[in-house]
This record gives structure tokens, C-alpha cells and sequence, in this order.
């Protein structure tokens, strides 16, 4: 640290970014660079470009309307610029006083009153300008750009930066990069010396399209970090044993679940069961994430694994992230393999201690052969006799650890048991290769058949009254309804009340609503405060089609199934996420019947949706394709927002991509082999240097 005694709230925010040891400061690279290095004259600037002028004031006054501002005249002999301050102290008028020469720096804004900057920063004129341009790091609240520049320094000069490949190993690049002519080779520490300070004479674009040579240099290491610590992985996880798991030849279980469900596998479930039945007949680990969109069928591709696994004598495991959703997988795989003789347990935090002591019985003496519940089946308390299969269902909403402490419920001679890992909110195949080290993806890339599409209306709140009388139309035809309440953020007290608001408005505008079949029309709510009982009772009956309309805050969010649903009313579309949205959607048009999904959306007092808001719903109107949204997710947000804050924290990839920069990629590939079995100290040292402690949290 720069300072003899550093401040501890700096030293936090210096953790929050991940700069740890000095070597973390050292790879901390520029997001953009100022270039103090020249003073402009006025006459010479464009429009929007930050720039540094010298100029003597000639003007200043203080004015009041629309707000009080300090308004500030200089002129540089070649024209006059306006410098506006919102907000000021008396210091800085003083140094701004009718007469002084500053140097000021700043977006110059030309507008009809002529030549602006916007809170431009500035100091007295004169004084040495520096050779290098000033590199703007990424920060936090809390950590000024002066302290992290210093930080960084001290780190680069400090960490150790030998080299763990020679350049030379790069050169096949100097032929291929758009840079022919510039210095050829960069050691790492060059580069990053370059990087942090490079020469005024660089051009600034291939420094920030990450072209330049030095950019190179870093992305290569980066790659390579990345490709050793996988392969070590990969290699990690054949040394581990799991129990065989082998597919048998008829009359098995697999084969008569086969037979008895009502519909034929898609050609897209056959072949991702295949792929995972390969993986259980070997004697290493199983760890596939098997992505689909809602709605593709991802259960019974579970439960046709589960059946390999019980057909090979062990137990298996299903997780899900709610009450509701692990109680609905119960169901329904109650319902398949109960009449083939299996015997299921079931396990959820809300049960009550008899039914909870019972299942642990039945869990730990073999006999219930599959498992199925929430969270409570990691418990130290729940011992398992034997189990062979863990699958977690929706898994990114669960935590590195809650994985792991799945893996670790096989006691058996050191072996760990298969992971199949699900999701719907599909990952961009490069992005899911650069934040797991070591997965295997299979994708459902295919609906089951007789799907109707669902139709997206993006609708103003204004027009409330018709999405009232299309749920009225769907009550008659004997269709079913969820209307999903604005989430709240702030509050849950107050997403509550407006749950429960929305619940008596729409009682009250459906009065007179009938059903085909004469029933009365019930309109239920649900909520995430009701006691479990209460929840799975509503559940329960709009399940069996008793209640028509089903008005919820976001509990409904994941993996309900009821096919007669066929409208969904989204409150305030625009405070959801992209993928939450489509989620949503996803819980209608599971049957034959035409669905729609009408996002409501209210400006509030603005005149018109934010830029992203709009961007969001536009997507979901367009398209219903869970892959394509997740590209405009990740197109809108970014990777770390796409992933949560949580997993970007555990990127392995800060500074090259996937997609566009394949021959590096390509290179690492073939260099990490050589690295690790050649120079096995120098791979260590290159993984520890660019991944630090997190190489291993990124296994799990
Ligand atoms: P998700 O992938 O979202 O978890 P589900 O497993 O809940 O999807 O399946 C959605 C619905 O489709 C369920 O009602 C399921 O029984 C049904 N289903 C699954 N596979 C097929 C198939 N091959 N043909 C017809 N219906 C299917
Ligand atoms: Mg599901």
C-alpha cells in the first residue's frame, strides 16, 4: 500500500475489487485512459471529447435560475469556453477568480450558446505535464481513482512479474496482428508497465479494443490460466471414482418408465439422456449442467437418469430451490415411478418432526431409493445409504457449497457421486466455459411437440380494463390465469399489500365472470409470507383447475406446471429482469391451448420507458427463445449482471473473450499441456499468479 498506515475503509474497497496481494494490482488494468500530456487550444477541440486547455478566466458569477450554479468564462486566446458547476465550494471560486490562469480539464460540449464543459476538473496553469496518458482503473464507492493509481504503482513494482512463458512462444502473433512493425515481443512485465502508463503516441483505440500487442501479451496469459486450471480440473476429476452406473438392456426400470409415459421422448431429450447416460457408465464423476428453456421437459430426462441409477442398485437425489417446486417434482415423479415399485422419500425445513424422522429412515436404510425435497436434503442429519446420483434442479439459484455439500453425501471408498446440474436460464456456451472450470453442457434444444406459441402484447397500464375482460374470455373457455404482481424491491411489506390489493381489485372487476362448466370463478392469492400450508393449498387447487386466476408476487417464478394455464398478466414488466420475464412467460403455453403473455407495463410520472427497460420488453415480444434472450440478456446487461454479482465475482475471464479471440484460445489450448507436464512449477505459478484462491472455488 502506498501510504505508511493505510486506511482501513480503503483497504475494504481495495478488497470489494479483488486486490488482494500485489500481484492483483498489477493485473488491475486500465478501463480508459486521459490524456494530460497535451494542452489543446479551444479552436482545435470537436465536440464531446475530453481534452485539457490552459485559459485565464475572464468571467464568473453565481446565478440562480433554473438552479444556482457557478458559471465560469475562460478564453485561451483562440476562443472562450463556459465551465458549469452545480455544485462548489468557496475554495474553488477563489481559485477561479477574473483574472487567473488554469489548467482545466473536461468534455467540451459545443452547444447554441457556444463551447461548455460540465464540472470540468481544473488546477492553476503551468507546472510539468506528464509523458504518459493517465490510466482510469474500474473502482468502487469509497476508493478515489488518486489512492487506486498509487495502490496500483506500488503493486507493479513490487509483484513479482517474471515471465512463466518465454514471448518468444507468441510469435506466430506478430504475423497476424494488425500492429506489424511495433515492438514485437512483450515480456509480461513490459506489457503491463505499457499498459498502465503507455506513451502518448499509442493509439488509444487498439488499447481499448484490446488489439494492441501488450493487450495480447495479457489476454494470452489469461487464456492460459484459464486452460491449465481446467485441465487440472478435468484431470482432478479422473482421478476421482463414482459408482459405475450402467445402462441396462430391457425390462429395467429405465425401460418401463420409458414405456409407461404418455408421450415419446423428443429427438432433443433422447439424445441428452444418452449423453448422460454415457457419463454415469464410467467410473469418474459425473458433472453435466443440462440447459433447457421452460417448458422443454427437463424432468424426465432427470427422471429417466434417476432410473438408470436406482436400476444399478444406489440412490439418487433430486434438489430444487423451493418448497413448491421440489413438492411438484415429488408429484410428479410419484406419479411415474411409485406404480413401477419405487419408493420415494421426501424431505423439506417445513415438515413436521415425525414425517421428517420417518424419511430419514427410509433414507438412510436404502429403502426409499430416491430422494426428492429443498435445502434439507444437504443436512448433516440426512445420511444416505448409498447414493449414486445428485440431481440439482435449477441450480444456479443454489450456492457453490450447497453443491458441494451434495457431493460429500457418498461415503463409499473415496467416491463422489454424479452431478446433474439444471437449468433454464441458459448460459452462452463461451460465457458457461469461462465461468465453470470444468462442466460438461448438454442442451435441450428442442420443445416437445403441439406446443402452441405463446403470443407477447407489451400493453399500457392505461389499458388495464381490456387485459380484464381477455382473463374474463379465458375464465368462460375454462382456461386458467396467473396475474404476477410488480416486484418491489425495497419491501416486502409493501409487495405484500399490493399483492393483496391487486388480488381485491381484480375480485371486484371479475364479479360475473362464469366458467363453461358452471363452477364459481375463484380468484386465488399467493404470496411469499403465507405459512407453507396455506401456499400449497392455493397451489393445490389452481393445479386440480379449481381456481381460475391465480394473483402472485414472483414465488410462482420457477418450474410451476399446469397446463391449462393459458394467460399470464405481468404487473410493471419493466422492474423485471429479462430472464425472469421469460420464466414467467414460461409458465404458460405448457398445453395445446394458444397462450398469451401480456406484460403491463407504467411509465410512472416520466413520459416515456428507460432505455433498457424498453430494450427488455422488446425482446420478449420478439422472441420466445430462451437462448436468444439470454444473448440480448447478456447483450444488455453484461456478463457480471447476467451471471449475478455473486458468480462474476468468480469470472475467469476479465480480459479476453471467448468468441472473438479463438486463436489465443487456440494456442492456450495447446500450450497447457506442454506448460503443466513440462514445467509443472511454472504452470502452478502462472494459475496462482492470475487466479489466486480462486481456482479452487471454481471447480465446484
Ligand atoms: P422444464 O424443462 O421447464 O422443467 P418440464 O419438465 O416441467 O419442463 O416439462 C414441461 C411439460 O412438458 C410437462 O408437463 C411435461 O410432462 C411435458 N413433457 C415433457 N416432455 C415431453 C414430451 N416429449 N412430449 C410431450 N410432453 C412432454
Ligand atoms: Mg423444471
Amino acid at each position: 500500500m502506498p501510504d505508511a498506515k493505510p486506511k482501513t475503509e480503503l483497504q475494504k474497497a481495495l478488497e470489494k475489487l479483488g486486490l488482494r496481494r500485489d500481484i492483483d494490482l498489477a493485473l488491475h488494468l486500465p478501463l480508459r485512459y486521459e490524456d494530460e500530456t497535451r494542452i489543446v487550444k479551444l479552436i482545435d477541440v470537436r465536440d464531446s471529447t475530453p481534452v485539457q486547455i490552459e485559459a485565464t478566466v475572464t468571467h464568473q458569477e453565481v446565478t440562480y435560475r433554473p438552479r444556482r450554479q457557478l458559471i465560469v468564462t475562460v478564453d485561451d486566446g483562440t476562443d472562450t469556453c463556459t465551465l458549469r458547476f452545480f455544485s462548489f465550494y468557496g475554495s474553488q471560486q477563489k481559485a477561479l477568480a477574473v483574472g487567473n490562469k488554469v489548467r482545466v480539464r473536461g468534455e467540451v460540449k459545443g452547444g447554441f450558446l457556444g463551447r461548455t464543459m460540465l464540472h470540468p476538473t481544473f488546477k492553476a496553469a503551468g507546472g510539468d505535464l506528464p509523458t504518459a496518458l493517465t490510466p482510469v482503473y474500474p473502482t468502487v464507492a469509497g476508493l478515489p481513482q488518486a489512492y487506486l493509481r498509487k495502490a496500483v504503482l506500488s503493486g507493479l513494482a513490487r509483484a513479482d512479474l517474471s515471465d512463466t512463458f518465454a514471448p518468444g512462444d507468441l510469435e506466430w502473433l506478430q504475423h497476424r496482428s494488425p500492429q506489424k512493425g511495433q515492438k514485437p515481443l512483450w515480456t509480461l512485465r513490459d506489457a503491463l508497465q505499457f499498459l498502465h502508463h503507455p506513451t502518448p503516441d499509442v493509439s488509444i483505440d487498439t488499447l481499448m479494443d484490446h488489439s494492441h500487442p501488450a493487450w495480447q501479451r495479457l489476454k494470452a496469459e489469461e487464456l492460459l490460466a484459464q486452460q491449465i486450471s481446467q485441465l487440472q480440473s478435468r484431470r482432478e476429476r479422473a482421478s476421482l471414482k463414482a459408482p459405475q452406473l450402467q445402462a441396462e438392456e430391457g425390462g429395467t426400470l429405465h425401460a418401463r418408465l420409458l414405456a409407461a409415459l404418455p408421450f415419446g421422448l423428443t429427438n432433443a431429450q433422447q439424445r441428452v439422456g444418452e449423453e448422460i447416460a454415457r457419463d454415469m457408465a464410467r467410473r469418474i464423476p459425473m458433472h453435466r449442467l443440462l440447459q433447457g428453456d421452460v417448458g422443454a421437459g427437463k424432468t424426465v430426462v432427470a427422471a429417466l437418469a434417476a432410473a438408470i441409477c436406482m436400476d444399478a442398485g444406489w440412490q439418487c437425489a433430486l434438489m430444487a430451490p423451493t418448497e413448491i417446486l421440489a413438492e411438484q417434482h415429488f408429484r410428479k415423479l410419484l406419479g411415474w415411478l411409485e406404480p413401477l415399485g419405487i419408493t420415494t422419500a421426501w424431505l423439506t425445513g417445513t415438515q413436521k418432526a415425525k414425517e421428517r424422522r420417518a424419511m430419514l429412515a427410509l433414507i438412510e436404510s436404502g429403502e426409499a431409493q430416491l430422494v426428492v425435497g429443498t435445502h434439507a436434503i444437504i443436512q448433516d442429519k440426512v445420511k444416505f445409504k448409498n447414493l449414486a446420483l445428485a440431481i440439482i434442479d435449477e441450480q444456479h439459484r443454489f450456492g457453490v457449497a450447497q453443491r458441494l455439500a451434495l457431493r460429500n453425501k457418498l461415503h463409499h471408498e473415496d467416491m463422489e457421486p454424479h452431478l446433474l446440474m439444471m437449468t433454464a436460464t441458459p448460459i452462452p456456451r463461451t460465457l458457461a466455459m469461462s465461468y465453470y472450470a470444468d462442466l460438461d453442457v448438454s442442451t435441450l434444444d428442442e420443445l416437445p411437440p403441439g406446443r402452441t406459441p405463446i403470443v407477447t402484447k407489451v400493453v399500457n397500464d392505461a389499458r388495464r380494463d381490456e387485459v380484464i375482460e381477455r382473463i374474463r374470455a379465458q375464465i368462460s373457455q375454462g382456461r386458467q390465469v396467473y396475474w404476477v404482481c410488480p416486484l418491489i424491491e425495497e419491501s416486502e411489506a409493501l409487495d405484500l399489500t399490493n399483492a393483496t390489493q391487486t388480488h381485491a381489485d381484480l375480485a371486484e372487476a371479475l364479479q360475473g365472470a362464469t366458467r363453461a362448466d358452471g363452477q364459481p370463478v375463484l380468484i386465488g392469492l399467493l404470496h411469499s409470507r403465507m405459512h407453507v400450508d396455506d401456499k400449497k393449498a392455493v397451489m393445490g387447487a389452481f393445479t386440480a383447475g379449481l381456481m381460475s386466476v391465480l394473483v402472485s408476487t414472483t414465488v410462482i417464478e420457477v418450474g410451476v406446471d399446469v397446463p391449462n394455464a393459458s394467460l399470464m398478466v405481468i404487473e410493471h414488466a419493466e422492474r423485471f429482469g429479462l430472464s425472469q420475464l421469460h420464466q414467467l412467460r414460461g409458465r404458460v403455453g405448457r398445453g395445446a391451448a394458444a397462450s398469451a403473455c401480456v406484460l403491463l407495463y407504467s411509465t410512472g410520472d416520466a413520459p416515456r420507458l428507460g432505455e433498457a427497460a424498453r430494450e427488455r420488453l422488446k425482446a420478449m415480444a420478439e422472441t420466445n427463445d430462451g437462448f436468444e434472450i439470454a444473448r440480448r440478456d447478456l447483450e444488455i446487461r453484461g456478463p457480471g449482471e447476467f451471471l449475478g454479482a455473486r458468480q462474476s465475482g468468480e469470472a475467469m475471464l476479465r480480459f479476453a473473450d471467448l468468441a472473438t479471440d479463438t486463436e489465443l484460445l487456440d494456442w492456450a489450448k495447446v500450450e497447457a499441456p506442454m506448460l503443466l507436464d513440462t514445467y509443472p512449477h511454472l504452470a502452478a505459478k502462472h494459475v496462482a499468479r492470475w487466479l489466486g484462491g480462486k481456482a479452487e472455488f471454481l471447480k465446484a
